[in-house]
């Protein structure tokens, strides 16, 4: 989308502290940081929100937080982390392009209460964001990771009878709506 600022960050156009690429997903430092490393992870290509991302990548982008997660916590000496994704206007989001937010979590954080910390800017944080880039990067970008696809029908550890039971006629997971799926009867007004 031409006038999205987290698509001219997936292209280059608006530089950012990197702290992560692959062919799919791009991860940086979030410029308002909550706590010490927090971090956004999105999809190069526009997607508004979770739901709008094409299924087979819905795996991959958790799998690479959990990759994050695991490589920014032990850099920085964290002690837990927040992941949080707000979906929509009336869910609070800003940019609407899909967005995943790490928050490491330290025991000298001064919002104990979990997401209460999404809610406040870490000046401390945000003054020493250049620090934190190198800590994480340690003077390179985090190497792509190996990624599985969402659908068990690709999942190569899934077992043959775990696919039988999952997977429809055309290889399509059973637990996954189909755009011709009608879910209309079900909807509740509000
Ligand atoms: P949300 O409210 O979930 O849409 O969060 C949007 C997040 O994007 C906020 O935490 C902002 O601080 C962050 N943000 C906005 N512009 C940029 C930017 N150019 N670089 C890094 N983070 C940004
Ligand atoms: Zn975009």
């Amino acid at each position: 989308m031409t006038d999205c600022i987290f698509c001219k960050i997936a292209s280059g156009e608006i530089p950012t502290k990197k702290i992560y690429e692959d062919q799919k997903f791009l991860a940086f430092l979030d410029v308002n940081p909550r706590a010490v490393g927090h971090c956004l992870i999105i999809p190069k290509k526009h997607a508004a929100t979770l739901t709008d991302l094409p299924k087979e990548d819905a795996g991959p982008i958790f799998q690479i937080v959990q990759h994050l997660a695991k490589i920014i916590t032990e850099r920085l000496g964290a002690k837990g982390y927040n992941i949080g994704s707000n979906n929509g206007e009336s869910a609070g989001q800003a940019v609407p392009h899909l967005h995943l937010h790490i928050i490491p979590r330290y025991d000298t954080d001064k919002h104990k209460a979990g997401f209460e910390a999404a809610f406040q800017v870490n000046e401390d944080a945000k003054k020493d964001i250049d620090k934190t880039l190198s800590t994480i990067t340690r003077g390179k970008i985090i190497p792509p990771v190996k990624t599985t696809s969402s659908s068990p029908a690709a999942n190569p550890s899934s077992s043959a009878k775990e696919q039988d039971e999952t997977e429809d006629k055309k290889g399509e997971p059973k637990w996954c709506f189909n755009d011709e799926d009608d879910i209309g009867d079900d909807t509740i007004e509000h």
